[in-house]
């Protein structure tokens, strides 16, 4: 291989500044997964590309010391609809789009794993790596997962990782079960007879019912959710009127809920669609609901979660594996894929100054690189060496 592609420090940074220069939102990542195809081609991969609905790439790597079996390793490569407020060199070129959750690092971490793996492949099996686009809200790893991704490449485990702001450099966490939430998204419409603000009894208040029901929503979560139980509704839309003196004739509702128990989420999906209908049927108004399911809850399955956080315990550089942390309500469509086959989710620290997620000031941490990369790398040497 060529040694241009060892993946050093500096190097880890050039690839990791030139992705976030350049970011690509939800299926729309062809550069992105044009240059992931190409460093891991000329690694010697073998590389499979438009999956996951185009931008999707998969590549396979097998050990030099026989066949055996096979894990999976993944990273996301999308970026978000957030405008950068970052003004250094490698500040996105794009308006409007911009890593600001770190799957720039992932995507260089996995492949800097990929390269250094296909110098010295000293296992045994296969490793499949998988480079998932469309993570933030369009569910690329459910399209991977539903055009065969576990059938064409089989494997007997999937792991996945995510950067994590407010844990200090050299820490990581692992959960033995739950790590994110699962997501649900509503738009409720209530629709009922404009009037005059002064003549209310004329009409029907759309604006009144809507308020008593984003409070009295809220009671799905204090009465309704077990108290041992997490779940969290928000409604962050609120759309009505235009005057003064007129009561409007709609109100549109938008929000998310979230909680990590299957069982649990049914019952609120069932219970929120006959508070909305109870109480439009008091005020006489009329619903329209779209309430959608987005991602499952991620779950690690615990023995996994058990063989990350050995290699984490001596991993060099690592010095603190959190195996206690509660649950991000923040949700990951990885879930799909650990719902199709076992494995573990960890979160890597970002640094405790660093920006949150999803934030405009944030900056995937460029010395957190080498460790995901040997993070991977020892993950494989650790279950393939048979
Ligand atoms: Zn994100
Ligand atoms: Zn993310």
């Amino acid at each position: 291989m060529d040694d241009r592609l060892l993946p050093t420090p500096e190097r880890l940074t050039a690839w990791r500044h030139d992705f976030h220069r350049h970011p690509e939102t939800a299926f729309e990542e062809h550069r992105t997964a044009g240059r992931i195809a190409e460093l891991l081609r000329q690694a010697g991969l073998e590389v499979v590309t438009g999956l996951g609905g185009g931008t999707g790439v998969v590549a396979i790597l097998d050990g030099r010391r026989g066949p055996g079996r096979a894990i999976g390793l993944r990273a996301d490569i999308d970026a978000l609809d957030v405008e950068e407020a970052n003004r250094f060199d490698h500040a996105s070129r794009r308006p409007g789009k911009m890593h600001a959750c770190g799957h720039d690092g992932h995507t260089t971490m996995l492949l800097g794993a990929a390269c250094a793996l296909a110098a010295a492949p000293d296992f045994a099996g296969r490793v499949v790596f998988i480079f998932q686009p469309a993570e933030e809200s369009e569910g690329g790893g459910r399209v991977m997962v539903e055009e065969g991704l576990f059938e064409r490449f089989p494997m007997e485990a999937v792991y996945g990782l995510h950067n994590w702001p407010g844990l200090a450099v050299g820490e990581a966490a692992v959960h033995d079960g739950a790590v994110m939430a699962a997501f649900d998204v509503f738009t409720l419409r209530l629709s009922g007879r404009g009037c005059h603000a002064a003549m209310p009894h004329l009409g029907s208040d759309t604006l009144l019912a809507a308020c008593q029901l984003a409070s009295q929503l809220q009671g799905l979560i204090s009465r309704e959710t077990p108290p041992h139980q997490s779940a969290v509704l928000s409604i962050t839309q609120f759309h009505a009127g235009d005057a003064f003196n007129v009561i409007p004739e709609t109100v549109e509702l938008r929000g998310t809920l979230r909680c990590f128990d299957g069982e649990l989420r049914t019952y609120l999906e069932r219970r929120f669609r006959q508070a909305v209908e109870a109480l439009a049927g008091f005020h006489d108004l009329k619903v329209e609901l779209d309430y959608q399911s987005r991602y499952p809850a991620t779950i690690n399955a615990p023995e996994h979660a058990a063989r990350c956080a050995g290699v984490l315990e001596t991993l060099p550089g690592i010095t603190r594996v959190h195996r206690d942390l509660p649950p991000s309500m923040a949700s990951e469509d990885f879930a799909f894929m650990l719902e199709a086959c076992p494995g573990a989710y960890i979160w890597l620290g970002n640094g405790v100054e660093s920006a949150a997620l999803h934030n405009p000031h944030y900056d995937f941490n460029d010395a957190i690189a080498p460790l995901g990369v040997a993070y991977w790398q020892a993950l494989v040497k650790a279950l393939l060496d048979d």
